[in-house]
């Protein structure tokens, strides 16, 4: 892993890195450029405008580390009410939700998580829509995995992620691979140890075309959560050379990261999901964005240190 993205991930963890960034004066720009906003309502216009330009959301509440049943139940109804806004809003067709077990309170017990899911894969059919379990660090992996398969017994149509930083993931993508199966593929934005994660950039990308080929070959609906260009161009090309249809598989990139490029992909045809965090839980999320892309970092910490 990029010295500075591991560097960037474990001073995440410290609470006086959290205190001088949340309070530092160039966060908030930061905060608006990745985050659509604290309220359902600005997750449900961030939806509209999207849809506006042709493009698809997929929205995610923000927070993780839930450490307590109350903390979990709120954010259950947090997605709860956002469903029921993007329903009265008729945007049910627009925009699916993405959930974190560990902030359903998979640490506290994964029947708690699991539970809480339940609750919202039922609600996002109430309303038309669907729902996607997001991936988190390795040793969350299996728990998560088996949370998918528990929760697609009743909705089939859950989406599952692999990332493919993972050695264990091509095993992952050949039993995920299937008709029917909806499969986001990442890089994945953690901080791994060496022996559960490939740690040289070039290995991320060659295991990431292995498992797109696997997903694609396999009959799955694909969906390639990558900014990264040449990989967008060869997934293009591996769907074509498969014979998958423009409308089989979609690419999904995150809220604020290369909109130009959402709208020419979508203007060309293909279906772009733009994964559009909102909350008052933003530091995590904001922290992994950083690690990602030195440029932001630089221009980041310029804004903190020249306050
Ligand atoms: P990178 O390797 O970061 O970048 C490759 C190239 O892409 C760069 O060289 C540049 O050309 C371009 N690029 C990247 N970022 C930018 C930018 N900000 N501006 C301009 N160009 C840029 N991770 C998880 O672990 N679990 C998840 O559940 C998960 N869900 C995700 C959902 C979506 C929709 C997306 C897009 C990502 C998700 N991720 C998730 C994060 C993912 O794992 C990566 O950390 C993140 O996408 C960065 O990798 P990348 O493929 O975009 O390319």
């Amino acid at each position: 892993m990029n010295p500075l993205r591991s560097i960037i991930l474990a001073a995440a963890g410290s609470d006086a890195v959290r205190k001088m960034i949340t309070t530092a004066p160039g966060t908030r720009a930061m905060v608006d450029r990745f985050v659509a906003g604290e309220s359902a309502d600005d997750a449900i216009a961030a939806v509209a405008a999207l849809a506006d330009t042709g493009r698809y959301a997929t929205l995610d509440y923000l927070g993780e580390d839930t450490h307590d049943a109350a903390q979990a139940e709120r954010i259950v109804q947090a997605y709860l009410a956002v469903l029921d806004r993007l329903h009265d809003a008729d945007l049910s067709a627009r925009a699916e939700v993405s959930v974190k077990l560990s902030a359903l309170g998979q640490r506290l017990s994964q029947r708690l998580a699991v539970d809480n899911a339940f609750r919202i894969c039922a609600a996002a059919e109430q309303c038309g829509t669907t729902v996607t379990v997001d991936m988190e660090d390795h040793t969350t992996t299996d728990d998560t995995l088996a949370a998918v398969a528990e929760l697609r017994k009743p909705w089939p149509d859950v989406g599952a992620v692999v990332q493919s930083y993972l050695r264990r993931t091509e095993d992952d993508v050949a039993a995920l691979a299937a008709p029917g199966s909806r499969v986001r593929l990442v890089k994945g934005a953690y901080n791994e140890p060496r022996d559960v994660a490939f740690s040289h950039k070039h290995d991320v990308d060659l295991a990431f075309v292995r498992c797109a080929n696997a997903l694609l070959a396999g009959g799955a609906y694909a969906m390639f959560g990558t900014h990264d260009p040449r990989l967008i161009e060869l997934v293009s090309d591996r769907a074509e050379a498969h014979g998958v249809p423009r409308d089989g598989y979609e690419f999904q990139l995150l809220y604020g990261v290369r909109p130009d490029e959402q709208i020419r992909l979508s203007e060309a045809g293909q279906i772009v999901r733009v994964y559009v965090p909102y909350g008052e839980q933003w530091y995590g999320y904001l922290m992994r964005r950083l690690a990602e892309r030195p440029a932001n970092t630089t221009f980041f910490l310029r804004s903190v240190v020249t306050r």
